[in-house]
């Protein structure tokens, strides 16, 4: 597999270095420290071409694929300035849109989004599920042509600032299903409409993105909010859940790199006994390992992504890639964290700051635990044990 990066890839790379000039890091983290969504920031990378990079051009997009959507977020991390909300938005919401909506949804929804005058949240995590979506208990109950959808949701990202959520729910429920993963429906719904509701989770992370309980009180839906086909979502979140593993990793990758190479530079300059610290092996191996495991993630996670553009099977790829460049970032902030001493505790450092983040990967969207199971059962060919 060829990993050169044409122009107008290594363009979209850049870009987050670019980004950087306008919104560094000190400004990401500012706004990540007050939980505020950084807007000025996303409407400067929209209106730069950067929210609809995977939608159709016909819809206002700019119809590349999931490694340019990679390579954009892992290029704004390496920068410091990391969005959880190109995970959630414009991959696995308008990315499904994209993929499975009808000729109206698609120019209904998808060009002010590319635009960046919309946002899509994507909400699939429940309270009482948790890991196991099969056990989602939001139901949406057919009735004649329309849904009454009820349920709530939790951890869902960005809420606040979004008009739309891309929602999954039973509209069958799970007790009335031959197979487990039969009854899902995927709907569009507007967060202005009768009978949403949600609140902040009160969390202890630095980010700029919050996180919402959302509640569905009898919300009406039609057949034109339905994304894909009712009763077989499952088919089609399933072509969303390889994106979703690789631009995590990328965002990972970029993580681990930003904290390595402060933290060579830090280490470089830092003079406590005779010369600089960096000069100290149990200063700088540590961070030499640490860079050697982000760069192994980062070509996993960009065969995933070829993998995927070319319509091959991506999932063995795209897990690992998640896993190892979790792990990778982890292990990258916590060197880095050592090697600032003291000031990496500091605000004006703010390594400590990048950790949440970083860790949050080991846990969402899919743990750790449940990425190795697919690696064991699914890669390694072993029996389950759940
Ligand atoms: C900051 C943040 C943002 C998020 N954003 C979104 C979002 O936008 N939309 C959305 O839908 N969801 C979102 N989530 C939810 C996230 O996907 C879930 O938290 C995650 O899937 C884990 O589910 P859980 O928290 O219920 O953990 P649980 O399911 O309770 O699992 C707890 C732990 O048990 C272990 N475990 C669970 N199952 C297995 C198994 N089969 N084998 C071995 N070990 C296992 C794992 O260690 C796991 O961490 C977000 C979460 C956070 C924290």
């Amino acid at each position: 597999m060829d990993f050169t990066l044409n122009t107008e890839q290594q363009l979209i790379y850049d870009y987050g270095g670019k980004l950087a000039q306008s919104f560094d890091h000190k400004y990401w983290l500012e706004k990540a420290r007050k939980n505020e969504f950084p807007e000025d920031m996303w409407r400067q990378a929209a209106d730069d071409g950067f929210a609809g990079l995977m939608v159709d051009e016909a819809y206002g997009g700019a119809g590349l694929g999931l490694l340019e959507m990679a390579l954009l977020i892992e290029g704004l991390s390496n920068a410091g300035i990391p969005l959880l909300m190109y995970v959630v938005g414009p991959t696995m919401s308008m990315g499904h849109i994209n993929l499975h909506g009808t000729e109206e949804q698609k120019s209904r929804y998808l060009p002010d989004a590319a635009a960046g005058k919309t946002l899509f949240c994507f909400a699939i995590t429940e309270p009482n599920a948790g890991s196991n979506s099969m056990r989602i208990q939001s139901v949406a109950k057919p009735v004649g042509e329309r849904f009454k959808l009820n349920g709530s949701k939790v951890f869902i990202t960005g809420v606040d600032v979004c008009d739309y959520a891309v929602v999954v729910a039973r509209t069958t429920p799970f007790d009335q299903v031959k197979s487990k993963t039969d009854g899902f429906t995927v709907f569009i719904v507007d967060l202005k409409a009768k009978g949403v509701d949600f609140h902040p989770i009160e969390m202890n992370m630095i980010l700029p993105e919050r996180q919402f309980t959302m509640f569905f009180d009898d919300v009406d839906l039609g057949p034109e909010d339905v994304l894909g086909e009712v009763g077989k979502g499952f088919a089609t979140l399933f072509d969303l859940l390889n994106p979703e593993r690789v631009t995590v990793a990328a965002l990972s990758c970029g993580i681990g790199r930003f904290a390595i190479e402060k933290a060579a530079a830090y280490a470089s300059e830092r003079v406590v006994f005779d010369g600089p610290i960096g000069a100290y092996q149990g200063v700088q191996h540590p961070l030499a390992v640490a860079k050697t495991q982000v760069e192994m993630s980062s070509l996993i996670m960009r065969q995933a992504a070829c993998q995927y553009d070319q319509g091959e099977e991506a999932g063995a790829a795209s897990n690992m890639a998640k896993y190892a460049a979790a792990e990778a970032s982890i292990m990258a902030v916590e060197a880095a964290l050592q090697a600032h001493g003291g000031n990496g505790f500091t605000n004006e450092y703010g390594i400590y700051d990048l950790y949440s983040l970083a860790r949050l990967m080991r846990t969402a969207p899919l743990n750790r635990e449940q990425i190795l199971n697919y690696i064991g059962e699914r890669v390694l060919g072993m029996p389950r044990s759940y």
